[in-house]
Order: C-alpha cells, then sequence, then structure tokens
C-alpha cells in the first residue's frame, strides 16, 4: 500500500464498506451490539426523496456510470448497479422473495453450504420481512400487473403477488396506483445503525485492503483525499461487482471474481386496448413462476423514458408513445444464467473488465421464454408483442410467434440484467468458494464478504431478501449469537 504522511487517520473496531442491504443489515446489527463501526460509502449520501422514483434524474443522481454497463461476452448484455448510501435498495422495486428451499438444497449439495437451510434462515427471513414492513399491495393490483395473471391464468399457468417492502400511504384509487414510501435502506436500516452510534463516511472509495498487525489497513480516497483507516474486521459489501474488484487488487484471488452469475434478461413492449399505463404506475407486482426457477416473467418499470428504450428498436411507434403509452406496457423474461463471468481490475481504471457469455442452450431457454411471454400477453389480450431486439417484427397472433428464432442470436441480442451474484461463492469446498458458509474469506482473519457475491447460484428470484437473511445470519455467528 501507498503510504502518505500527510493522509487523514481513522480507526475503527469494525470497518463495513459499502452501504447497500449487505452493509447495512451487518452494521445496524454490529452497532445494536454494541461495536464500533465506520461505514464506507462510495456513493452520496441522499434522502430517497431527492428524487421521483424511477426517474431519469435518480439515473444521474444514484446509478453507478447513469446505469449502462456493458459486459463483454458473445451477446449484447448491460447491467445496473447502484453507488449511493443504501446501494441498490434506493433505487430498486422492492419486490420480496425468500430464497426457493430447492435452491437452499442445491447449496448444501455442490458447494457444502452449511446452515442454509430453509429451516436455519427462516428467522432471517422474519426479521427483515418485520423490519422492512414486506406485505402484499393493498387493493387491486394496477391493470398492467393483473395482465400477467389474467394471460396466466388463461393458460394454466402458475402466477403470484409478490410482497414489497413498501409503506403504502393509500388505498389504490380507480386506477390501481397506490402511494407509499419505499422501506430502503435509508428508511430502515442504515438509521438503526447510526442511531445505535456508527458512522458513516459517504462518498470514500475504498481502494485497498493489507494485512496489519491487529487486523486491517484500508486505504481509501475521500473527496479526493487519501484517508488509511485501520480495523481489526472488514465486512466487505460493496456488491457483487465491486466487492471481487477489491479483494482481487488486495491480492485476494482465490475463487474470487471467477463465478459471476445473473439473470439475464429480455423485454417486450404490450400494446392493449384497454388503458394500462398511468403516471402513477409504479411497480407491478405480479410474476409468472410456471417455469422457475429457470424462467420467471414479470411487467418491469413503464414510464415514457423506460418504453421509449425498450421501444428503440422501432423508431417509428417510439415517435409516437406521447399517444399511445397509456395503452403499453414494459414485460420482462429472465432466466438462471451460468455463473462463468469473470471480474478483473484494469490498471488505471477505476471499474473492472466484466465478461459475460451465453450458452446455447442459455440463448434457446431465453428464446423459449420470450415466446412464452408474448403468447401470455396475447392470451391477456395484448393486441400488439413488441420484442426489444433489432431486426424484430411486432406480433399479433399466436402463429406469429416463431418470428422469434429458436435460440436467440447472441450478435442481435439486447439483454439486461439488474440481478448480479455469486463473484465470491460461500461454501465449505475450499477449491471452489471463496468463502466458508459464514462469509469469512478462506485462508484470512477479520475479512469478512457479507453481501451479493455470497450468493453460490442464481437463486432464479429476486435476491434482496436472500442478501440480507444471509447477512444476518453471519453477522450474528461472527458476534458469537448464533
Ligand atoms: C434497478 C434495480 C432493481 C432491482 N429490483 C429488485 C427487487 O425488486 N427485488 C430484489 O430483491 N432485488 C432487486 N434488485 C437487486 C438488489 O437491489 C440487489 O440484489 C442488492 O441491492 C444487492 O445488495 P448488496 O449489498 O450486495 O450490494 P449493493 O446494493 O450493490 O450495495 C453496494 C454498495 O457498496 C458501495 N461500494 C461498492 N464498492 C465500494 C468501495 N470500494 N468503497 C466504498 N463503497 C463501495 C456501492 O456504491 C453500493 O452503494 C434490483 C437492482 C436494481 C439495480
Amino acid at each position: 500500500m501507498r503510504t502518505n504522511r500527510g493522509a487523514e487517520k481513522q480507526q475503527a473496531e469494525v470497518v463495513v464498506v459499502g452501504t447497500g442491504p449487505g452493509g447495512a443489515t451487518s452494521a445496524h446489527i454490529l452497532a445494536e451490539h454494541g461495536r464500533e463501526v465506520l461505514l464506507l460509502e462510495e456513493g452520496p449520501d441522499l434522502p430517497l426523496e431527492s428524487c421521483p422514483p424511477f426517474s431519469v434524474e435518480e439515473m444521474v443522481q444514484k446509478y453507478r456510470a447513469g446505469g449502462l454497463n456493458p459486459a463483454l461476452g458473445n451477446a449484447k448484455l448491460t447491467f445496473v448497479e447502484a453507488r449511493t448510501v443504501g446501494g441498490g435498495s434506493e433505487i430498486n422495486s422492492g419486490l420480496y422473495h425468500r430464497t426457493p428451499a430447492e435452491i437452499l438444497e442445491r447449496w448444501r449439495d455442490d458447494f457444502k453450504v452449511r446452515e442454509s437451510l430453509e429451516s436455519d434462515l427462516l428467522p432471517h427471513f422474519e426479521y427483515c420481512e418485520q423490519a422492512l414492513g414486506v406485505g402484499t399491495y393493498p387493493g387491486l393490483p394496477p391493470l398492467a400487473s393483473r395482465k400477467l395473471e389474467e394471460g396466466a391464468k388463461a393458460l394454466g399457468w402458475r402466477a403470484c403477488e409478490v410482497p414489497r417492502w413498501f409503506k403504502y400511504d393509500r388505498a389504490p384509487g380507480p386506477d390501481g396506483c397506490a402511494d407509499g414510501t419505499r422501506q430502503s435502506m435509508t428508511k430502515t436500516f442504515l438509521p438503526r445503525a447510526l442511531q445505535a452510534g456508527a458512522r458513516l463516511l459517504p462518498e470514500t472509495y475504498a481502494q485497498r485492503l493489507v494485512r496489519s498487525t491487529n487486523g486491517w489497513k484500508i486505504s481509501a480516497i475521500r473527496k479526493g483525499k487519501l484517508i488509511e483507516i485501520r480495523a481489526r474486521t472488514v465486512f466487505i459489501c460493496g456488491g457483487a461487482l465491486q466487492t471481487p474488484l477489491l479483494l482481487r487488487r488486495s491480492g485476494i484471488t482465490k475463487n474470487v471474481g471467477n463465478s459471476l452469475a445473473m439473470h439475464p434478461t429480455a423485454k417486450v413492449v404490450a400494446r392493449f386496448n384497454d388503458q394500462v399505463n398511468h403516471e402513477a404506475l409504479g411497480v407491478a407486482v405480479h410474476q409468472v413462476k410456471e417455469f422457475s426457477p429457470r424462467i420467471s416473467f414479470g411487467c418491469s418499470v413503464s414510464s415514457r423514458p423506460h418504453l421509449a428504450l425498450a421501444l428503440s428498436d422501432y423508431p417509428e411507434l417510439g415517435r409516437k408513445i406521447g399517444e399511445q403509452w397509456r395503452h403499453m406496457a414494459v414485460y420482462y423474461a429472465m432466466i438462471t444464467g451460468p455463473h462463468t463471468g469473470t471480474i478483473r481490475p484494469v490498471f488505471g481504471l477505476r471499474d473492472p473488465l466484466i465478461r459475460y457469455s451465453l450458452s446455447a442452450l442459455d440463448l434457446q431457454d431465453l428464446s423459449t421464454a420470450l415466446r412464452r411471454l408474448a403468447r401470455l400477453l396475447l392470451a391477456a389480450g395484448a393486441t400488439t408483442v413488441y420484442p426489444a431486439m433489432p431486426d424484430s417484427r411486432p406480433i399479433t397472433a399466436e402463429d406469429e410467434l416463431s418470428a422469434i428464432p429458436s435460440e436467440l442470436p447472441a450478435s442481435r441480442s439486447n439483454l439486461m440484467t439488474i440481478h448480479l451474484f455469486s463473484s465470491c461463492p460461500m461454501g465449505e469446498d475450499a477449491a471452489r468458494c471463496a468463502t466458508n458458509s459464514m462469509g469469512r474469506v478462506h485462508g484470512t482473519n477479520g475479512l469478512i464478504v457479507n453481501d451479493a457475491s455470497l450468493i453460490p447460484t442464481a437463486p432464479g428470484v429476486n435476491p434482496q431478501g436472500t442478501v440480507m437473511a444471509l447477512a444476518r445470519r453471519n453477522t450474528l455467528h461472527f458476534l458469537g449469537k448464533l
């Protein structure tokens, strides 16, 4: 590590790097158990209300690189990460799932993960659900959401309403839209951590860690100036891309950043005769789980900028969004992708190089997923479905579904993901895992990963519930309370 005599010096018993769901869950439990905690966060300290949800301002203020980060590989794929106090919880949809039991069993069998079955995680799920007020919609959900349920019912497929961490202020109006407040980390665990004495340094980027006599020395940049921070224990919670980047930059590379997984997602826009979209539409709460965990369908944010983006392959229609947007919504088909992506530091650059490729089977499954989604939307009464892919044709009837090729052409794919994990998998199998089952980095003392990086494979459901439950379990284990 570079030493700098003029550098500001700080110290704490425990440093938590990153304030997203992993970091905030860890920090409030540590602080409430009397530990001296210092939180470092690269992004700014902004209130949830600093911008309207899902707006362009939100992307500018709270997304890393404005939300457009490419992964290199055989398919065109972009990913989204937050960079703000509270991490992804400040920008996400708040859709909550517990980890499916079959996925937890797979982690036990394939990665030798201990104490992670449904019964082990139940108290942690329940704690987080209560703390964040996870609950169902306070009335009839918006029509764009119910279209998924209607289409699934017509085809005999399984659909469900997904609960959210959201405090509803009022019952929905006639349009099915209800106001309220996302129960993000800045509304829940972070104030609790600060109340219990934790300190927060926003706009502070941890660059590198070095072992020291009694723990770790962290070199960080705060508003352009170097800071050196000493800590007995470091919890690394920078998210699935930044955590392995920090570890690799610090020379800790075994099974780190070699197994990134995600949920690659393809989108369509559906047009209905009914009015399905509204200024206050917000988040749709239905998902179709007939083919899960491999394939899931849902409704994305469908505000005018999001519609315009999804229709970028249909410029004629894109120009008419002003007249037609009330009859349109964006839907997605997502698959559980492979865990073979890599994350590598690039000399002189702050952001890492991400490589991620899909197999022929993944591309076939994405095509199957898109065809099934289009079929479901037609069954729900869509007059036209527009796959968000270059050179594709609008679909108006079932016999046109074959216009979607049976294997999504990688070069023409237009995929994105908001779910990233598995870059530092946990488990007792030291040959393939970066940490033990409780997040401690194999071969180190006082270094704990506690975020989405730990999740061994794509869970097939929205991941924040899993991130928080694992983070609570690991933190209580660290404190000797389990
Ligand atoms: C648009 C969007 C919608 C989503 N919707 C849902 C949903 O509805 N339900 C769901 O379950 N999940 C959803 N997710 C995923 C969910 O938000 C993530 O799984 C979750 O936030 C991961 O938590 P984390 O703590 O691992 O990392 P993050 O939330 O990514 O937090 C990491 C934090 O660490 C900071 N950081 C990184 N590196 C450093 C460093 N070196 N120094 C200092 N700070 C650093 C980052 O700035 C960031 O704030 C969504 C994600 C996105 C982007």
